[in-house]
């Protein structure tokens, strides 16, 4: 197995570089590469081209290594599929927008939870990311920005090519691997000076994750993955639900909200079925469950952001129509509760968490 250099202490770095032969300071190079998200040896033009030949016949430079880049037509969504060295694969998607630039990271190999709409947990869970792991993918996600071939900037701006926002949101459930999520969110603050208040954590509910972040005391920003209303509803959907209650959920969201003075986020997708004739029917997102999760959020400081489904050919669900989505964002606004339509990005790139992944372990 080559050894991954961005994973060695700087005195391991000095020592490898030794070994080779080389003088102390191209450790410091090498780390000024690797700390821009070099995924080669090739781009180390400030090395001698023999020593890139020798680097790359027995080391590697991140603990990530692209196989697949999916770019968005519209250019402003790039999806990654990442392997590990355990042949381990991951997905990291950088989204540009009109706030900034936002990095979806994985936060696990697969995910045990067991969601039924979902696609990344449709193979169970392998296992935690490391720290190193999870802060690779926004070091490729910087690297593209800054080297890829998309010039879309957010804001307009030709020189905003910083990764500037972190969701933890893609494969795996964060508050099952909490501490090394914690740790690379520290990392991404300090060493990429991304502040608190951009970064958000989502949760299918781990209630004591919920308290540890509380604990832990950083301001940033949680996300409650709730999609249903009831606990009869939700229980089966989400499995989790049999564990923690949707009040034990939301009591300790709320304390979480209450400790940092920050707006809960609640995550809603919406999802149809098909009847006998094929037709789509209302799942979790009829008028009555629009009542329902108005009561429920009243009097909360939350934004729920309604996400149709992005299909997933193993799951037995179907999107509902553009009207059903109004209909049911009306009702929740004329109940007073802020709500907004996630809009739809790379749906041409398999953008449905974990599809990219399953599709290709399926070729
Ligand atoms: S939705 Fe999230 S928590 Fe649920 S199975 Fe998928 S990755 Fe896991």
């Amino acid at each position: 197995m080559k050894t991954v250099l961005f994973s060695l202490s700087d005195a391991e770095l000095q020592k490898f570089v030794m070994d080779l032969g080389e003088p102390r300071f191209r450790a410091a190079q090498i780390r000024d590469w690797l700390n821009c998200g070099a995924p080669d040896f090739a781009h180390m033009k400030n090395l001698p081209e023999s020593l890139r030949t020798q680097l790359d016949a027995i080391a590697q430079t991140l603990p990530v290594k692209i196989v697949k880049k999916l770019q968005s037509a519209d250019g402003e969504t790039t999806k990654f599929l990442l392997e590990l060295n355990d042949c381990e694969q991951i997905e990291c998607v950088l989204m540009r927008t009109t706030y900034g630039n936002s990095v979806c990271v994985s936060s696990q190999a697969g995910c045990a939870m067991g969601c039924k709409f979902c696609a990344s947990t449709l193979l169970g869970l392998k296992r935690n990311l490391t720290v190193d792991e999870i802060y690779s993918q926004i070091l490729v996600a910087q690297w593209e920005l800054r080297h890829g071939d998309v010039k879309i900037r957010a804001n307009g701006d030709a020189n905003n090519n910083d990764v500037s926002h972190i969701v933890v949101m893609g494969t795996g459930e964060p508050l099952q691997n909490t501490e090394n999520v914690i740790g690379f969110l520290e990392r991404a603050n300090r060493d990429m000076n991304i502040s608190w208040r951009r970064m958000t954590v989502s949760t299918c509910g781990i209630v004591p994750g919920i308290y540890d972040l509380i604990k832990w005391g950083r301001p940033i920003n949680l996300a409650i993955s709730l999609h249903a209303p009831t606990d009869a509803l939700r229980s089966t959907i989400m499995p989790i639900n049999n564990k923690y209650k949707i009040t034990e959920v939301l009591a300790a969201a709320d304390e979480f909200t209450k400790t940092h003075n920050r707006q809960l986020m609640i995550e809603y997708i919406l999802l149809g079925k098909r009847d006998d004739n094929g037709e789509t029917v209302l799942y979790n997102c009829t008028p009555e469950y629009a009542e329902q999760l108005s009561k429920l959020l009243a009097g909360k400081n939350a934004m729920v952001n309604l996400i149709p489904w992005n299909a997933v050919d193993e799951r037995d669900f179907a999107s509902p129509s553009g009207n059903a989505v109004h209909r049911f964002q009306d009702i929740l606004i004329k109940n007073g509760i802020h709500t907004r339509i996630r809009r739809e990005r790379g749906t041409d790139i398999g953008s449905a968490c974990g599809q990219l992944r399953l599709n290709n372990k399926k070729d």
